[in-house]
């Protein structure tokens, strides 16, 4: 049930965060929204607002550990706690790997990564203490199959997968009752493709994009749907991409 939830929620400043935000709290979540950039984020905040839904905000760069212990405690300050958390900030800015553009690799990894690290050990011991709690992740379609120019960030999309399958397993040992869902999305139009400096990669992808790409309103749904099931139960894997896209 979603209602009354509280639900952090990283790279909510667009793309799919934003859609999920705006869809959760249309549905009566508690929202908690993190990303770099304030002003989209609070732009986003006083349209939730405005439409009768809760949020607030923490600007924050999942890089640093102490920013996501903060949007931590933003939550439990403002709202009293936390029920689930939307691992969703990440960036693709893919190029070959003879393009050697290893300072984008390590962004890659530092975001994709780390970034997830740390927001899952910001909320971690509050969900084994309540033993409840539901952390939710963006992998990629590029954590399930290889594809050229993907290399670094496909390799950060596999870790999430292993890192969430671990997690589940482990919860379910431990007895915390800690639920788990990982988002495999393919072509969705959102900013993400702008990271991409590498221009034959950039011209290709567009391209696909543009023939393919569905909202970013359809993984929102998805993050809902997983949400809303009973405490019992484990909605652990989606795919999810455009019907058309082979
Ligand atoms: P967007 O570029 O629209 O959104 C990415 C979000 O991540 C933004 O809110 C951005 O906010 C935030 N972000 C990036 N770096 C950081 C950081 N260091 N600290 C905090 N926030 C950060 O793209 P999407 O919505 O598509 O991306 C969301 C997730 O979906 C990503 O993990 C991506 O890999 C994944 N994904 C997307 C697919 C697609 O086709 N769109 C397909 C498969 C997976 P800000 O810049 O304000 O910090």
């Amino acid at each position: 049930m979603i209602k009354d939830k509280v639900v952090i929620i990283t790279g909510a400043s667009s793309g799919i965060g934003e859609a999920t935000a705006k869809l959760l709290a249309s549905k009566g979540a508690k929202v908690v929204l993190g990303a770099r950039r304030e002003q989209k984020l609070k732009q986003l905040v006083d349209d939730i607002q405005n439409a009768g839904g809760q949020a607030v905000y923490q600007v924050m760069d999942v890089v640093n550990s102490s920013d996501n212990e903060a949007i931590a405690k933003l939550a439990k300050e403002t709202f009293g706690g936390i029920d689930a958390i939307f691992l969703n900030a990440g960036i693709m800015p893919s190029s070959p790997l003879s393009a050697l553009k290893t300072q984008e690799w390590n962004q890659t990894v530092d975001i994709n990564i780390k970034g997830v690290l740390n927001g899952l050990a910001a909320v971690l011991p509050t969900f084994i203490n309540q033993k409840s709690g539901h952390v939710i992740a963006t992998s990629s379609v590029a954590g399930l199959k290889a594809y050229p120019a993907n290399a670094v960030y496909g390799g950060t999309k596999w870790f999430v997968r292993e890192l969430m399958e671990v997690l589940r397993m482990e919860s379910a040992q431990e007895g915390t009752n800690i639920r788990t869902a990982t988002l495999y999305p393919a072509a969705i139009n959102t900013e993400l493709l702008d990271e991409i400096t590498d221009s034959d990669t950039a011209e290709k992808m567009t391209a696909l994009y543009e023939k393919h790409g569905i909202s970013a309103d359809r993984i929102a749904s998805v993050v809902a749907f997983a949400i809303d099931q009973p405490e019992d139960t484990n909605l652990s894997e989606f795919t999810i991409g455009p019907t058309t896209q082979p």
